[in-house]
Formats: C-alpha cells, sequence, structure tokens
C-alpha cells in the first residue's frame, strides 16, 4: 500500500467516524439543552384541570366564586404567610411567576392547586433551597391579582384595563445579539435602552393610574411579533417605540436631529398626532434639529400595530457630536423627559 493509498483511507476512516459521530452529538446537545430547559421543573397543568372534580367537594360559595376560568386558588402550609408570595409579571412573554418562600418540591402533594383554565396553557412548578416558583403561561396579556384569605391565597388574572385607566407599551429598539447601528463601538440597542430606563423610573414615580408595559428591560431581543403583540394584546393606548438614527451609507456625516415614524395606515390620524407630540417635546427638550415626522409603514412594528404608534429616532449615532450627546446620562434624561411629557399629553387629549 502506497502512502498515498494510505492517507486516502485514512481520511475515509476518519470522515465516517465524524459522520457517525455527529447526529450523536446533536442527539447530546439536544439532550443537555432540554435538562436545562426542564431545570427539575414539573408541569402541574392537570391538577388544574383536574380541579373541576375536587370542587365538587368545596362549598357552593367556593364554586361559585372560584374558578371562573380566570382565578386559581393555592393553599399555604401553616409555617408560610402571605407575606412569603411575590408575583412577577413578565408581560412581554405571558408569563407569571409566583414566587412562594418556605415551600418545597412536594408542595403540590400535599396541598393542592384549584382553578380553571380558559386563558392558561401551561403551569410548571419547580422549588429550589425551600423557594417554590409556579410559572404560569397564559394566552393573552393579563394582570395578576392577589387577594388572601386564611391559609388560601387566590389568584385572579384580569385584563389590564380593569386594573389601569390607560395602558402604555414602550419598546427599547433591538437588543440581545442585534445591536442596531453601530458606532465607535457605541451599539444603538445600548443607548435605546438607557433611554427606555429613564423613562421608566419616571413612570415607576407617576401617580396616575397608567400600566406601563415594556418589550425589555435588559440586553434581550424579543421577536418583532413579540414586541407590536404586547402593544396589540394589552389594547394599548399608546405605543412607543424608542431607536437611534444612522444615515443609509452608515458612514460619519454632518446630518443630525430628531426624526419620528408614524402610521399612514392609520387613518384615524392617532398615529401622526402622537407622533407629532413626541417631535415637539423631543425638540423642545434636546434642541436638536427636526427632521420631521415621517411614514414608517415599512417598518414591521409599525404595520402591524393597532394602538396608536411612534418610533422615535432620537438622534443620529452617525453624527460625531450627536453621539457624544446620546452617551450622555443628562441627554438621555431629557429625552426621556420629551418621550414622558409626550406620552402623558397624548392620554390627556385622549
Ligand atoms: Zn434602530
Amino acid at each position: 500500500m502506497g502512502a498515498f493509498t494510505a492517507i486516502i483511507l485514512a481520511v475515509a476512516i476518519i470522515m465516517s467516524c465524524i459522520l457517525i459521530y455527529v447526529p450523536n452529538m446533536h442527539i447530546i446537545a439536544l439532550k443537555i439543552e432540554d435538562s436545562k430547559l426542564t431545570g427539575g421543573r414539573v408541569s402541574v397543568m392537570d391538577m388544574l384541570k383536574a380541579s373541576d372534580m375536587e370542587l365538587q367537594g368545596e362549598g357552593e360559595e367556593t364554586r361559585k366564586t372560584v374558578l371562573k376560568g380566570h382565578q386559581i386558588r393555592l393553599t399555604l402550609p401553616q409555617n408560610v404567610t402571605s407575606a412569603s408570595v411575590s408575583i412577577e409579571n413578565f408581560h412581554v412573554d405571558k408569563n407569571i411567576a409566583i414566587s412562594i418562600n418556605g415551600i418545597g418540591k412536594d408542595y403540590f402533594d400535599e396541598y393542592p392547586m384549584l382553578g380553571e383554565s380558559n386563558n392558561i396553557t401551561d403551569i410548571t412548578y419547580a422549588s429550589e433551597n425551600l423557594v417554590g416558583v409556579i410559572e404560569i403561561t397564559l394566552d393573552r396579556v393579563l394582570e395578576a391579582q392577589m387577594t388572601s384569605e386564611g391559609e388560601y391565597i387566590y389568584i385572579d388574572f384580569v385584563d389590564p384595563h380593569e386594573v389601569y385607566d390607560k395602558i402604555v407599551v414602550i419598546d427599547a429598539g433591538h437588543g440581545g445579539n442585534v445591536p442596531g447601528a453601530t458606532k465607535m463601538g457605541v451599539y444603538e440597542k445600548d443607548i435605546n435602552l438607557d433611554i427606555v430606563l429613564e423613562l421608566k423610573r419616571k413612570f415607576d414615580r407617576c401617580d396616575k393610574n397608567i400600566g406601563v408595559y415594556y418589550t425589555r428591560t435588559d440586553d434581550s431581543n424579543p421577536s418583532f411579533e413579540n414586541r407590536v403583540g404586547l402593544a396589540n394584546d394589552s389594547k394599548a393606548d399608546v405605543f412607543l417605540s424608542v431607536h437611534n438614527n444612522s444615515t443609509a451609507s452608515g458612514r460619519m456625516s454632518s446630518i443630525n436631529g430628531s426624526e419620528v415614524m408614524y402610521e399612514g395606515g392609520d387613518s384615524s390620524g392617532e398615529s401622526k398626532k402622537f407622533a407629532s407630540l413626541c417631535l415637539d417635546h423631543l425638540l423642545g427638550e434636546l434642541g436638536s434639529k427636526s427632521k420631521g415626522t415621517v411614514v414608517g409603514d415599512e417598518v414591521y412594528i409599525i404595520r402591524m400595530s393597532k394602538s396608536p404608534v411612534a418610533l422615535v429616532e432620537v438622534g443620529f449615532m452617525t453624527n460625531q457630536k450627536e453621539l457624544e450627546n446620546l452617551q450622555d446620562k443628562e441627554y438621555q434624561r431629557k429625552a426621556a423627559q420629551a418621550l414622558y411629557d409626550a406620552v402623558l399629553e397624548y392620554l390627556d387629549e385622549n
């Protein structure tokens, strides 16, 4: 056997080993992914489905008040009070996490849950270090309201508009591995988020009964469907998306100023009206140049929005001065102030 044949043979053997091994690697990877996802989390949805039967044994009152498709009832062990229960609502994922301090893995064995599931698509449970987390997946955006009575905790799932006078959805553009415009090592996604977090600080202090939902408050990248879906699902009174601009070529240039996109297809004119308010306030607060309001129907979240929508481009990252401004905390605060005022003015007039 010549050296050449030996090499060919060796290559062939290596290739077939790889071919045999690769599918296995794939399966192993999937399994790891799978166990990471579950994380010891088990679906307790069957309990909810079975609770109809359990209810037969309950009093008339419970049957009437609990479980009209929008409530679940949990029973707390003696040593656990309602103060140990906290609820976090991830509106954009239609996911609600109920954390209870002091309950272990076998909690549900002893204290079954009652409920009905008109809007609940799944409930899972996991406990670590005696902190139990019940995760509820919904098919629409709902608020969770907790009341307690003795050993019982009731959680009602209600329409956001039953809780709040107005609903605002705020979207920080891009995120995760989609940075948006990138100039001099500065990512648009980060500036968008900084401004939105400033905006959140203002809304958190706002004493009006306004529900504000954010598509992201960290470096995640929700899908476009989920972003506009949050506005549509919650029937938001207004939908604001925060971005920053760059020239078409992406080259640094003298072009600068604030621009706001609206939905031309919105025949009510509300989107344009809201966009104009955003622009006016930005110009007033930042002293930036007006690039006007422009039709943005080619943008998915604008076109698909059922709520009055404005997508603001606060400034140009391709302009040296504006790029510096946009990284400045005080400038970001001013931009947030402008958008906050625009939202409140729009809601006041509607
Ligand atoms: Zn952008």
